[in-house]
């Protein structure tokens, strides 16, 4: 069994990326090698936190790990995803950077929506409107932090590098300047509308498509619709996980919808023609004459369509015997009269299994 990513990382299952954030930097600082040097244990803890962070900052490999528990081939995680991941996050504790190393720019956030839809919408597809609540660009300091007139000033210090350096015994580790959290200048005037943040929450309704066939856990990126960046990075992605809700009837496997139909011995024995549930109402169906128990009917091509693709799967009918639980005298009678009508008559089934017992028992 793969680890549980979640637990390594100590966040719930809900965490938010902020969070996974968060979590991930204070383990991996805890575990780095310069920190543990020779200790095998904390190397171990260490590349098992870089892996869970991996795969659950990754809004597809999450959306993959929550729904089968692991990643599947290609979408595992690598050391070269890894030396990127790493050297991105790590760039402010660890490297020995020159004045003015650090961009300010970063991207913003992606951002997640979980949508649920019925199984029909997912079947004809749909447009719907989803309210997102994420960090615009405030429009007051145009994303600067600084009150309109005022500028930021050089951290004195660490006269603008953004970090400072430490001796702890034969080691010197460049940590991240704590008087101005690495920005290398200290906003002495924050804007009061963002409160030097440079963004500002904001609720936005955005439209979004989703295609005919779309399965449950796949997710629409929408470029460009997540957070803003700050001090002129790109916006975040967003990302609209689509859940399906369970159906009263139906229950989906790949294109196929399945429906479990109760019927009765003689409407198996002689053959029926019933109505039957579709997606978009009843259908009449026959069931053949002699059909069995769990046997599983299609109506083809009347399943869910199939995603970015053409036709539609099938509609399955599986056949349950229902065996009346209590009978009337007439009902009695007559299945009395069939037994007694039936005596000598072996079905296949009944006439294989008696072989193989002879052969057993002789
Ligand atoms: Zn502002
Ligand atoms: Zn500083």
């Amino acid at each position: 069994m793969p680890r549980d990513y979640y637990a390594v990382l100590g966040v719930p299952r809900s965490a938010g990326e902020a969070d996974l954030k968060k979590a991930y930097r204070q383990l991996a600082m805890q575990y780095h090698p310069d920190r543990n040097p020779g200790d095998k244990g904390a190397e171990g803890r260490f590349k098992e936190v870089n892996e869970a962070y991996a795969v659950l900052s990754d809004p597809e490999k999450r959306a993959q790990y929550d729904r089968f528990g692991t990643v599947g081939p290609g979408g595992g995680f690598t050391d070269a995803g890894f030396g990127t991941l790493f050297e991105d996050l790590f760039e402010n504790f660890f490297s020995g950077g020159g004045p003015g190393r650090r961009s300010r720019a970063a991207r913003g956030e992606d951002l997640q929506y979980e949508l649920k839809i019925p199984l029909e919408e997912a079947a004809t597809g749909l447009e719907t409107k989803i309210q997102i609540p994420r960090l615009e660009r405030c429009e007051r300091c145009g994303g600067t932090g600084a009150e309109p007139g005022s500028r930021p000033v050089t951290c004195e210090m660490c006269r603008g590098r953004g970090e400072v350096r430490l001796s702890q015994g034969f080691l010197t580790v460049a940590r991240t300047c704590p008087k101005c959290q690495g920005e290398g200048q200290l906003n002495r005037n924050p804007c009061a509308a963002c409160q030097g943040e440079g963004r500002q929450r904001a609720e936005r309704l955005l439209g979004v498509k989703i295609p005919a066939g779309i399965d449950d856990g796949m997710q629409l990126r929408l470029g460009g619709e997540g957070s803003s960046g700050l001090n002129g990075g790109p916006p975040g992605d967003l990302y609209v996980l689509v859940r399906i809700l369970e159906h009263d009837i139906f229950a989906r496997q790949g294109a196929d919808l399945y429906c479990d139909l109760p019927v009765s011995f003689a409407q198996l024995a002689l053959g029926a023609e019933l109505e039957v549930p579709a997606l978009d109402g009843t259908v009449r169906f026959k069931v053949p004459a002699g059909s069995q128990p769990h046997q599983v009917l299609r109506l083809r091509g009347r399943g869910m369509p199939r995603l970015r693709e053409r036709g539609h799967g099938d509609l399955c009918y599986r056949l349950i015997l229902e065996v009346p639980q209590k009978l009337n005298v007439k009902q009695r009678e007559a299945l009395a009269a069939f037994d007694a009508a039936s005596k000598g008559e072996r079905g296949p089934l009944t006439t294989a299994f008696f072989e193989r017992m002879k052969k057993l028992f002789g």
